[in-house]
């Protein structure tokens, strides 16, 4: 084997001709592998954007480089010399590098592995791992979800759908995103919560396909509600089983601290204190608490009434999604209703009011199955994903970063299929 085919195979560049190898030492003494590249003749000369032979326009006088896979300890870098062709179509364009996404300064060999790493090992073990810096990261994952969503379409065979409003920048601007029921999968994602944002879901869907909806999940916002009955009338709409709890979940930490204020106005600091730390104890679901959470919660039973009764309502309201007959569902929810409305904690008599407005859209979602693990665990995720401290410096970025972890567009690793 001659040796200029074995690094191009070590480098993963098949459709270039390696012109020179050497080693280099950059400013912080750091060894660098340094492989002067060049297009193969029937590769060059085609336009970025659609892979067309073009005729040349010109070439940059300098060359350029880009990071590949280390080998071994030591970094790889490809340098070229790049040129722009004239497209009949896009113009005056860069023109394509088989080892490179346009506009990156990665190979996609190392793209590739990044974005792969990134589904599968904390950001920082990524970084500190390829030694890029975070940004870099984040752009490279935006090319490769662009790169891949472009050749999956997302949006085939849609029938149960979830919509929901995830927060972030601690609140101050939203995504709306659509997870498919039957895959739990995210498959789109767009800034604002507004009605145009969901209108240009439905535009990409297409009205035939968004025919094909059977059932829509979504919190209670009524503008979703408003758009999913214009734009998939037939589709049965569905209230999210996780946004009834959280509901219900919030209630009760009210109800906690009011409770704890009470007690602090009247001196008793001790006891405010105490009941400031049973918080987890209470929010927690029951199989999950600890022996030190059990007995908190036993405290509470025996010495604070009202407390427990807002325990024991969240409880309740949560056990409703998990009837297997909608007839059972039905008189549960009838029974919490009526159990709510009197139980004199007035966060829990103002929810007894919102969940008697849904009180359809609930039986719904448990008739039709539709308060399911798999998508849960995905807006699970996507809030994990929003509260991260990386500073995502676009929207454009946090969705590329969910669309590759939880809407199948994790790369494959290079090499390997
Ligand atoms: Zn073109």
């Amino acid at each position: 084997m001659r040796t200029t085919r074995v690094w191009r195979r070590v480098l993963g560049v098949e459709h270039a001709v390696i012109e020179s190898v050497k080693l280099e030492t950059d400013a912080r003494g750091q060894e660098l592998l340094v492989a002067r590249v060049r297009v193969k003749a029937g590769s060059a000369r085609r336009c970025s954007r659609c892979g067309r032979r073009c005729p040349g326009y010109d070439t940059s006088p300098a060359p350029r480089r880009w990071r590949g896979l280390d080998l071994g300890s030591t970094q790889v870098y490809l340098e070229a010399t790049t040129s722009r062709v004239s497209c009949r179509e896009h113009g005056v364009v860069v023109a394509a590098v088989p080892w490179a996404r346009p506009g990156a300064r990665f190979t996609t060999a190392f793209e590739d592995t990044a974005a792969w790493l990134v589904c599968h090992a904390t950001l920082a073990v990524v970084a500190m791992l390829l030694r890029v810096a975070w940004r870099s990261v984040a752009d490279i994952i935006t090319r490769v979800v662009a790169d891949r969503a472009g050749k999956i379409d997302r949006l085939a065979g849609l029938r149960r759908i979830g919509i929901d409003e995830i927060s972030y920048r601690k609140g101050q601007r939203y995504l709306l995103c659509v997870v498919d029921h039957d895959t739990g999968r995210l498959v789109w994602a767009g800034k604002n919560r507004t009605q145009e944002t969901l209108g240009r879901f439905f535009d990409d869907l297409g009205a035939d396909r968004a025919a094909q909806l059977t059932h829509v999940s979504a919190d209670g916002a009524g503008w979703i509600h408003d758009v999913v009955a214009e734009r998939a009338p037939q589709a049965v709409l569905c209230l999210d089983a996780f946004h009834v709890v959280a509901w219900a979940t919030e209630a009760l930490d009210q109800v906690r601290r009011d409770m704890v204020n009470r007690l602090r106005a009247s001196g008793y600091q001790d006891e405010a204190t105490a009941l400031k730390g049973s918080r987890w104890a209470l929010l927690k679901n029951p199989p999950n608490l600890t022996g030190e959470q059990r007995t908190t919660l036993a405290g509470i039973a025996k010495a604070n009434g009202g407390l427990y009764r807002a325990y024991l309502l969240k409880e309740q309201l949560r056990a409703i999604f998990q009837a297997v007959e909608p007839a059972d569902a039905r008189a549960l929810l009838g029974g919490w209703i009526a159990w709510a409305r009197r139980c004199r904690l007035e966060p829990f008599v103002k929810l007894a009011k919102t969940i008697k407005r849904y009180q359809g859209l609930i039986l719904n979602a448990v008739e039709h199955g539709l308060s399911n693990a798999r998508s849960e665990a995905t807006n699970t995720h996507l809030r994990l994903l929003t509260r991260r401290a990386y500073g995502y410096h676009s929207p454009e970025a946090l969705i590329a970063m969910a669309d590759l972890t939880r809407g199948g567009l994790c790369p494959p690793l290079p090499g390997r299929s």
